[in-house]
C-alpha cells in the first residue's frame, strides 16, 4: 500500500484562474525547518512505501533553494523503500537549474492547460497558455516527465472536441477534472459542471479515446475501467481515503488531503508534535470523515458501483452539502461512466464469444479499442 503524504509548501499562487478554489493570496510560506520535522515525524509513523506530491497554491513559489534541500531530505524518510515524487504546477516559475534538479529526483509533474491558447485562457487568464507551455519546454528539454490536467467547465464542455483534438494531436496525456464548487467562497461556481454534463462528457470522451489509445493517456478512464474490472476503486475518488493520503501545509498542520488546506477545523495534527495514526484519528476532521464513510456504507448500500465508488470525494459531498453526511454530488455522474464501462464490457464479451460474421468485416475500418484493453492495461 502506498501511503500519499501532500506537503503544500504555499497557498499563495501568481495565477488568477476564474474557477480556482485552492489558492490564497499572501499565504505563508514553508520553512525548510518543517520538512526536517516532516522526516522526523515519519520515522516510525507507518512502515509502507511512501509518495510525496508538492501541491499548492503554487509549490515553486518557495524556490530552488526550498527543493535543493527537501529532496534529499524525504527521499530517505522512510526506511521502507525509497521515496517517489510528484509535483502539480503551473511551471510559470521553473528555470533550467530547477528542472535539472527534479529530473534528477525522478519528480513527475503535473501542469493544468484546460485546451488549445483561446480556451484555455478564457477560463484560466490571458498569457496562462505561453507562461505555462514555456515551463512545459523547459521541463522536458531537461528531462522532466510532465502529464496535464484538463479541467472541464460549463463553458469548456460546448468545445469538447477540440479540447481532445489539441491534447491527441500535440500527444499529451492528461488527467481530467471536472470544475467544481468551493469551501472557501462563491467564485467557481458559475464555472461547475452539472452531474448530467460531467457524465454525458465522460462518456463521449471514453468512446473517443477507445479509438487512440496507441496515442493517449487519459488516466481517469484506466483508472474506472480497472477500478470495476477489480471491484475496487484504484484513484482516491473511488476508494476510502481516509489516512491513506494526508496532507501538511506550510505550517506543519495535518489535513486530510490538500483539498482540506488551510481550514482550521479540519486539521488534525501539526507535524512538530509527532502525532501517531491513532492520535489523528482522535481529531475532530477524522470523526467527520468517518461520518462521511458511515453514511456511504447506509445510503450507497443498494448501488450496483459501491465497491469500487464508496460514494466518490468526502471533499465534494461536504461542499455541497455542508455536512460530512453526504455523498459526492458527482453521483450521477459516476453512475454515468461506471454504467458505460459495464455495458461496454459485456457487449465485449458477448461479441468475443460469438464467430464473426461472413462479409461483416471491414479492413479499413479504424482500429478501435474496448474498455477490455483498458481494463488490462498495466
Ligand atoms: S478528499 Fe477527495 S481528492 Fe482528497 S484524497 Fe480523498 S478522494 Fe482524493
Ligand atoms: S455511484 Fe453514487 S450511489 Fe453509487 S457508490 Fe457512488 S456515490 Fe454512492
Amino acid at each position: 500500500m502506498t501511503f500519499h503524504v501532500m506537503i503544500i509548501p504555499t497557498l499563495d499562487c501568481p495565477s488568477n484562474c476564474e474557477y480556482c478554489w485552492g489558492s490564497k493570496k499572501d499565504s505563508g510560506m514553508m520553512e525548510i525547518e518543517v520538512i526536517e520535522q516532516i522526516v522526523n515525524w515519519l520515522d516510525g509513523f507507518r512502515d509502507d512505501y511512501v509518495h510525496f506530491t508538492f501541491h499548492g497554491g503554487e509549490p515553486l513559489l518557495v524556490g530552488y533553494d526550498f527543493y535543493k534541500k527537501a529532496l534529499p531530505m524525504l527521499k530517505n524518510a522512510t526506511t521502507h523503500k525509497e521515496a517517489g515524487f510528484s509535483l502539480q504546477s503551473n511551471l510559470w516559475l521553473i528555470d533550467e537549474k530547477l528542472a535539472k534538479l527534479f529530473a534528477e529526483y525522478n519528480v513527475a509533474i503535473s501542469t493544468s492547460i484546460d485546451g488549445p491558447l483561446e480556451i484555455n485562457d478564457h477560463q484560466r487568464g490571458k498569457g496562462y497558455f505561453d507562461k505555462t507551455m514555456k515551463g512545459y519546454k523547459i521541463a522536458t528539454d531537461n528531462g522532466v516527465r510532465v502529464s496535464f490536467i484538463c479541467t472541464f467547465t460549463s463553458y469548456s464542455k460546448d468545445y469538447e472536441k477540440e479540447v481532445y483534438n489539441f491534447f491527441l494531436e500535440n500527444g499529451y496525456n492528461i488527467k481530467l477534472h471536472a470544475a467544481l464548487p468551493s469551501m472557501r467562497g462563491n467564485n467557481a461556481d458559475p464555472w461547475a459542471l452539472s452531474q448530467e454534463d460531467h457524465g454525458k462528457l465522460l462518456i463521449s470522451l471514453l468512446d473517443r479515446y477507445l479509438n487512440d489509445l496507441d496515442k493517449i493517456e487519459i488516466k481517469d478512464f484506466d483508472h474506472i475501467c480497472k477500478s470495476s474490472f477489480m471491484r475496487r476503486g484504484t484513484l482516491c475518488t473511488f476508494a476510502d481515503c481516509m489516512g491513506d493520503t494526508l496532507a501538511i501545509g506550510h505550517d506543519g498542520n495535518i489535513y486530510p488531503c490538500y483539498r482540506f488546506n488551510g481550514m482550521e477545523e479540519w486539521v488534525m495534527g501539526n507535524v512538530s508534535d509527532n502525532p501517531s495514526m491513532e492520535d489523528l484519528t482522535k481529531s475532530k476532521a477524522w470523526k467527520k470523515l468517518e461520518e462521511f464513510k458511515s453514511f456511504v456504507d447506509e445510503d450507497c448500500a443498494d448501488c450496483t458501483y459501491i465497491k469500487f465508488c464508496r460514494g466518490g470525494c468526502p471533499y465534494n459531498g461536504i461542499v455541497a452539502t455542508g455536512t460530512a453526511k453526504s455523498v459526492d454530488p458527482q453521483c450521477i455522474a459516476y453512475k454515468m461512466i461506471f454504467k458505460e464501462v459495464s455495458d461496454r464490457a459485456n457487449k465485449d464479451f458477448l461479441k468475443s464469444s460469438m464467430p464473426p460474421l461472413m462479409g461483416n468485416s471491414n479492413q479499413n475500418q479504424k482500429k478501435k479499442y474496448s474498455v477490455m484493453d483498458l481494463m488490462l492495461k498495466r
